[in-house]
């Protein structure tokens, strides 16, 4: 679904990306960890077509879709405007199918987005991804600045879409622990560079890896 090879993505002369190659396979969801400024927005924002490869290919099989890091909505603008403006490029505009998975949107279909709470928001950015109908889903902070419980839910809806429609998602995360329990295999960048990849339990249970991401768990 996402075949990432050997990319490189620059702004200027600073290197953000080097040398990059990951894969999202149909129907898996794959995660991607790293520190602050190790460019995983600079992959996310590539694979939505955002920026440009300065060497490198990115090949996407079917409808890719980015919810981008901070959510990204109009605020001022309804719950149901910012849900059409995800289906704009599609042309999707009945949000009714989205609405049957994440029900709570309906609820809150007339209210502005900018008056809504951390993790609504979140919701609002996951049904407008959800619009265009992607088969694969690039999530890029899911958990930043959401409780525990909020995160929890958005996590429950987002693994549901995995198992029922085959949706493959790559899980752009902070929280190694959340992303270690939601999917099988995992990337670590660092520094624009892949340092370590592999099933998401093994890397749990590398030293190096656990002392780093996991509080030394
Ligand atoms: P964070 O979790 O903090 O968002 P990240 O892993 O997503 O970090 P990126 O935002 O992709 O990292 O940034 C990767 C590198 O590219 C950093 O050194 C950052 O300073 C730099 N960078 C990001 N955006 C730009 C930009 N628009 N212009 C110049 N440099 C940028």
């Amino acid at each position: 679904m996402i075949a990432v090879e050997d990319l490189v993505v620059a702004y200027g002369t600073a290197v953000a990306l080097d040398h990059v190659t990951l894969q999202v396979g149909a129907g898996e969801m794959v995660a991607l960890l790293g520190p602050n400024g190790a460019g995983k927005s600079t992959l996310a924002n590539t694979l939505a077509g955002l920026l440009r490869p300065a060497s490198g290919t990115v090949t996407t099989g079917g409808r890719l879709a980015l919810i981008p890091e901070g959510r990204q909505l109009f605020p001022d603008l309804t719950v149901a405007d910012n849900l059409a403006l995800g289906g704009w490029r599609s042309g999707a505009r009945d949000p009714s199918a989205v609405y049957d998975v994440l029900p709570r949107l309906a609820e809150l279909a007339k209210r502005k987005a900018g008056v809504l709470s951390g993790g609504e928001q979140q919701m609002v950015a996951f049904g407008r991804a959800l619009m265009s109908r992607p088969d694969v889903l690039v999530v890029d902070e899911l958990s930043l600045g959401l409780a525990p419980a909020v995160t929890a839910d958005l996590a429950a809806h987002l693994t549901e879409l995995n198992r029922s429609r085959g949706l493959a998602v790559l899980l752009i995360e902070q929280n190694a622990r959340l992303a270690f329990e939601l999917c099988g295999r995992a990337y670590v960048l660092e520094s624009g560079r892949l340092v370590t990849e592999g099933r998401s339990a093994a890397l749990a249970g590398d030293p190096r890896v656990a002392g780093a991401y996991l509080g030394g768990a």
